[in-house]
């Protein structure tokens, strides 16, 4: 490799680690319950992806992964802690406020697709684009375009349930990304695959948003497709393992 080269593929990681943090979590707690059955699943996680950056959050059932990822996608509230998404703090937010935030913030990326069984794919894209605030008929038109770069372009008219697994993801890939939320929060979204789909729908996972400079975290436990990551975050009974990088 060159001297120029080497210079040049130096630049872009030198740019990431000044650029904003897209998450900043800080002794993140979460208790479920009280009394007697009250269940510790967070204790005091600090927790902080760049932009831009693909992290794989990996660690054993029950270790509170889910839990982490609900609170950073806001759909759950923390007992503790800070959390800052993209410079804005977001924890003293109201609850009539937050779902906008999670709108403007978020796309989500379920283990079963979650897809609305009744809608077809490019209606399932475009509803959720139209949520965040695009217009009916350019929602369809945007629609389209992103199904086709899932490749699923002969697919756009066909129901969930006419769809294999793998492009049932690929549907919920498209709707994650729809309206530009700059964060993707995927929670365990191979579970349901083979190994090969599996793979494949990570790569367009991490392609698609690479070229839309998203910001993405992945919960799984699938060894398979932890060299997809930039960084592999490990998470054991409620806190962030020492010595984090797999
Ligand atoms: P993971 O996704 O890593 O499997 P979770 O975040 O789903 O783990 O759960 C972490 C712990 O919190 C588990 O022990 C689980 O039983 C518990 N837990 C999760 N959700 C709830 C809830 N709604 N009420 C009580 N306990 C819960
Ligand atoms: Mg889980």
């Amino acid at each position: 490799m060159s001297h120029s080269s080497t210079v040049l593929s130096a630049l872009p990681s030198l740019h990431a680690s000044t650029r904003r943090l897209a998450v900043d979590a800080h002794d993140v707690s979460k208790v479920y319950g009280e009394g007697a059955v009250a269940y510790q699943a967070l204790r005091g996680v600090d927790f902080q992806v760049r932009q831009g950056e693909l992290v794989m959050l990996a660690g054993p059932s029950g270790s509170g992964k889910t839990t982490l990822l609900s609170i950073l996608g806001c759909v759950l509230r923390p007992s503790g802690g800070d959390i800052s998404l993209f410079g804005q703090r977001i924890t003293d937010v109201s609850d009539a406020v937050l779902p906008a935030v999670r709108l403007r913030y978020i796309g989500f990326v379920f283990q079963g697709h979650n897809l609305l069984a009744s809608l077809s794919a490019r209606e399932n894209v475009a509803l959720a684009m139209q949520l965040r605030g695009v217009p009916g008929k350019l929602a369809f038109k945007e629609a389209d375009l992103l199904l086709e770069r899932v490749g699923l372009g002969s697919k756009k008219g066909s129901l969930p349930g006419e769809l294999s697994g793998g492009q049932r993801q690929r549907v919920a890939i498209a709707r994650a990304v729809a309206g530009n939320p700059p964060l993707i929060l995927a929670d365990e979204p191979t579970a349901a695959l083979d190994a090969t789909a599996g793979l494949l729908v990570t790569e367009l996972l991490r392609d698609v948003c690479r070229e839309r400079g998203d910001t993405v975290v992945i919960v799984t436990h699938d060894a398979r497709i932890f060299h997809l990551a930039d960084r592999i975050v490990r998470i054991e009974d409620g806190q962030i393992a020492r010595g984090a990088s797999l």
